[in-house]
């Protein structure tokens, strides 16, 4: 069975993260338009701002049929280059007002974005083709001091080394990702697996393999 990366939920296709976001977007590109806006040219902003894409033409204009019949927008008819007559859209007062709540909702969504995006990041990690789950990581500031400052306080003794080796290290299965070692090494050794600066990435796979074969 494959481990990599599984299809997208369809709800994560198509116009973006979130539907609804497609209202409030399109609402405020027609409040920075000095000028009523083509469907095409807001289809093109949408993509390159990263919202929509080139597939969400007939979601686009749905919304905008749907916004026009609600009085949030208006439109116009202008004559095409050389070509037939286009609808132009335009904000009115009450697609204004809509706006501005829009503002207040997506404050509070972003509130709960966050908190979503802090606690998933919390989860252990699965990695390669075995399961080596990390979260916290000891790094190579640790050699040679070994102070043990860290096991002191860890409340599941998940921390361990032998005389013999060079570093502590932390067990990825047992270490419940706690947080409390990390201000407690002298030598900043310790970090949250996805904290881990460049230099010593490979600590990650180091902490994970050294509890491979106990
Ligand atoms: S994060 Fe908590 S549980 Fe994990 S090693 Fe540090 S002190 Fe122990
Ligand atoms: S506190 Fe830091 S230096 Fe001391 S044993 Fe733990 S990781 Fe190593």
């Amino acid at each position: 069975m494959s481990l990599g990366p599984v299809e997208p939920s369809r709800r994560m296709r198509g116009s973006g993260l979130l539907h609804g976001f497609f209202e409030p977007c399109v609402l405020l590109l027609l409040s920075e338009s000095q000028v009523p806006a083509h469907g095409y040219r807001l289809l093109a902003r949408l993509t390159s701002w990263g919202v929509g894409s080139a597939a969400d033409r007939g979601n686009l204009y749905r919304l905008l049929h749907r916004l026009e019949r609600d009085g949030l927008i208006r439109s116009t008819r202008q004559a095409g280059h050389g070509g037939p007559e286009r609808r132009a859209y335009l904000l009115t007062a009450a697609g204004r007002a809509t706006l501005a709540r829009w503002e207040d909702v997506l404050e509070r969504d972003r509130a709960a974005l966050d908190d979503f995006l802090r606690r998933a990041r919390k989860q252990p990690r699965y990695r390669g083709e075995g399961r080596i789950k990390v979260t916290y990581v000891i790094t190579e500031p640790c050699i040679g001091v070994k102070d043990a400052s860290c096991v002191a306080v860890c409340p599941v003794d998940c921390i361990y080394s032998t005389n013999d080796d060079e570093q502590y290290y932390i067990n990825p299965d047992e270490c419940i990702d706690c947080g409390a070692c990390e201000p407690e090494c002298p030598v900043n050794a310790i970090f949250a697996e996805d904290e881990v600066p460049t230099q010593w990435q490979n600590f990650i796979q180091i902490n994970a393999d050294y509890f491979k074969d106990r």
